[in-house]
């Protein structure tokens, strides 16, 4: 049977090409899209960006310009929470009550900002940045203040560490691990950015615990080996943890995100999900992931929106991720389990180059900084696991496209 109406929760990026794929796919039925925030859908890399920078505004970042919107002719519900769902009647039930019966079901729910569990991680001048009214928040106490300290030297807070040294703040950053990024980028990328943070007058502490933050007339960070940090404001950025609650309470198949196949469909075949919050297969790197990034989030709802329909569309996009840090842009390709020694094209030292991961003499991934021609040179020979030569790849004479 065809379905008449569609509801859609999480009104972020993945819920809002839910509802444009739906409407391009020629659904004429009724779309509920039903959003805890006040925003229309929006895209959140400006948020640690351009927007924290002063230098975009947050409207920039919805997802439809101009009359786009409202020409998907929407049952747009902003500011409303989904509670529950209802499988057997086949209902979203949403804060205040009301009940919405669908005959598919979306869940595009992204997820929150990990908190600190430390005496004074939930203080007032201790940030945390997922939506457009927290980078807001943030970016006014940038103005307020002169020392901001970061915690975590993961993308989030590199970014907004980035953002602060623009508006001429001093940072502070601080960091458990043994370098920058671990867990996304190989040792070599870690030391790039240790180096561009320092050069831009960063200080950065690494291997550092945080116990306690005292927000008091300045806020102060006390670290594991007692030295005390003091700054106007903290800004955390210390991971996401996926929004399954409304998923769970119902029963769906939760393990590290709502479970979904290629599709996107949940264990509830009426029910899909996508973007941040979906645990997917991905065939081009044998295995399930996670993926939190924005490419993904578009694509796989994309798929998803499809498949409802009816549609045999698989998703298997190679993950592909950027981050733009001062006049750093590095972009990732693939999704290594580990970091072999890598393939280098270009001078590091010179701040653009190109690292390539081998499998079995095929690129598995690359990462480049101020290289984005090599990254999208190579994707080609990555889908289609080409079989490469080193010395090729490493050779700048060599045009990568020619390969
Ligand atoms: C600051 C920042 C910078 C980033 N920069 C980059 C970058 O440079 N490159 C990159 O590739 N990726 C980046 N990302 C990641 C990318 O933005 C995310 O992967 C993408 O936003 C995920 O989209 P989503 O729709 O899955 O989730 P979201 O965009 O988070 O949308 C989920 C929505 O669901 C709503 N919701 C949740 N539960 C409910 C409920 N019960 N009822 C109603 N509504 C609900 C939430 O309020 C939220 O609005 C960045 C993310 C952030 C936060």
């Amino acid at each position: 049977m065809n379905p008449r109406t569609i509801v859609v929760v999480g009104a972020g990026q993945a819920g809002g090409w839910v509802a444009k794929t739906l409407r391009a796919a020629n659904f004429s039925g009724c779309i509920v899209l039903i959003g805890e925030e006040m925003h229309p859908p929006h895209e959140r890399p400006p948020l640690s960006k351009a927007v924290l920078a002063g230098e975009a505004e947050a409207a920039s970042t919805y997802l439809f310009k101009g009359d786009e919107f409202v020409k998907l002719e929407l049952d747009f519900r902003p500011g409303t929470r989904a509670v529950t769902i209802d499988r057997a009647a086949k209902r979203v039930v949403l804060a205040g009550d009301e009940a919405i019966a669908y005959d598919k079901l979306f869940l595009c729910t992204g997820g929150a900002a990990r908190r600190l569990a430390v005496p004074g991680g939930d203080g007032p001048r201790v940030h945390y940045l997922r939506t457009i009214a927290d980078s807001l928040a943030i970016g006014s106490r940038l103005s307020e203040i002169r020392h901001l300290v970061v915690i975590g030297g993961g993308w989030i807070g590199l970014e907004v560490a980035a953002a602060a040294r623009m508006r001429k703040l001093s940072v502070t950053l601080i960091e458990g691990l043994s370098r920058l990024c671990e867990r996304s980028v190989p040792p070599e990328v870690s030391a790039h950015l240790l180096a561009l943070h320092r050069r831009n007058g960063v200080e950065i502490v690494l291997e550092e615990g945080v116990k306690a933050i005292d927000d008091g007339e300045r806020v102060a960070v006390e670290l594991a080996s007692g030295r005390r940090v003091q700054g106007g404001a903290v800004v955390a950025g210390i991971g996401l943890a996926p929004n399954v609650a409304l998923a769970q309470a119902a029963g769906i198949a939760v393990d590290n995100g709502i479970v979904v196949d290629d599709q996107g469909r949940t264990s509830d075949p009426d029910i899909f999900a996508a973007g941040d919050v979906a645990n997917a297969p991905l065939a081009c790197l044998g295995r399930r992931v996670r993926l939190e990034s924005w490419a993904n989030a578009q694509n796989q709802a994309i798929v998803a929106a499809q498949a409802a329909l009816g549609g045999d569309a698989r998703y298997d996009e190679l993950p592909w991720f950027w981050s733009d840090q001062y006049d750093m842009n590095l972009q990732i390709l693939g999704l290594p389990a580990r970091w072999p020694a890598p393939v280098v094209r270009g001078e590091p030292a010179g701040g653009s180059f190109s690292l390539f991961f081998l499998d079995d003499g095929r690129i598995a991934s690359v990462v480049s900084v101020n290289a984005p021609r090599d990254l999208r040179a190579v994707k080609k020979l990555i889908q289609t696991r080409k079989p490469v030569r080193a010395e090729d790849l490493a050779d700048p004479r060599i045009q990568l496209q020619r390969l």
